[in-house]
């Protein structure tokens, strides 16, 4: 089922970048495992997913090590406490849910204990002010992705968001397109990690580098 799975998300992603001129090599797509088994994440490196995403640091951390020595690149993509900082660094090499300095500032100083070069990181961008959800204002965006950039153990790869759930992708749309702007007047050379499984067709049309998608991959 995943192998079919993946060739239709496949083909969705080739589709969106076909409407708007993009090449689907330049692309990310990010496997989303929460909820799933050891077993699952297996067969998902066997199709050639090399990139996994986990909202939690204790469910991660107990696949991680059941997978013992399968090569693959972790994202944390859920809300990462303060007291996780220290495990979240030695799972993930990639951090997408930067909300705030006082967290970079304490992944830093993480980094710099374990005496480990880069950690990428996204700022995570509210930019639907849902109150539900994490992340900085707009507002609040470009001033923070200035100061995580300064501190030398942290890369930041660009701005990630989380789109309202709706029936219809095409009202995530103005969501999309805002983080877009939003890039385009801090960094063009930023990175949009934005879409998930019923409306990564749109983020991709809105300039997503990478989406994140579990469902449409593994199942309801
Ligand atoms: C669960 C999750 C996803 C994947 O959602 P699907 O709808 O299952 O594709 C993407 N991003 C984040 C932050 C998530 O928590």
């Amino acid at each position: 089922m995943l192998t079919e799975n993946l060739q239709r998300v496949r083909e969705r992603m080739q589709r969106a970048c076909a409407h708007v001129g993009r090449d689907p090599a330049s692309l990310l797509l990010v496997g989303v495992t929460k909820g799933r088994t050891a077993e699952q994440v297996r067969e998902a490196l066997a199709c050639g997913l090399t990139e996994l995403g986990e909202n939690r640091v204790q469910e991660a951390q107990e696949k991680i090590t059941a997978l013992s020595g399968a090569s693959a690149r972790w994202h944390l993509i859920g809300h990462l406490q303060r007291n996780k900082v220290k495990r979240a660094v030695e799972l993930f090499q990639v951090i997408q849910s930067v909300d705030s300095f006082a967290l970079a500032e304490a992944l830093e100083k993480q980094m710099d204990a374990r005496a480990q070069d880069i950690l990428e990181v996204f700022v995570q961008v509210n930019v639907s002010g849902e109150a539900t959800k994490f992340g900085c204002t707009p507002d609040e965006a470009p001033m923070l992705a200035q100061h995580v950039a300064a501190l030398p153990h942290l890369r930041v790869r660009g701005f990630m968001t989380i789109a309202p759930l709706v029936d219809d992708p095409e009202s995530a749309r103005p969501i999309f397109r805002r983080l877009r702007e939003l890039r385009d007047t801090v960094n063009g050379a930023f990175q949009l990690s934005m879409g998930m499984s019923h409306d990564f067709d749109v983020a991709i049309e809105e300039g997503a580098d990478c989406i994140r998608v579990g469902t449409a991959l593994f199942g309801a």
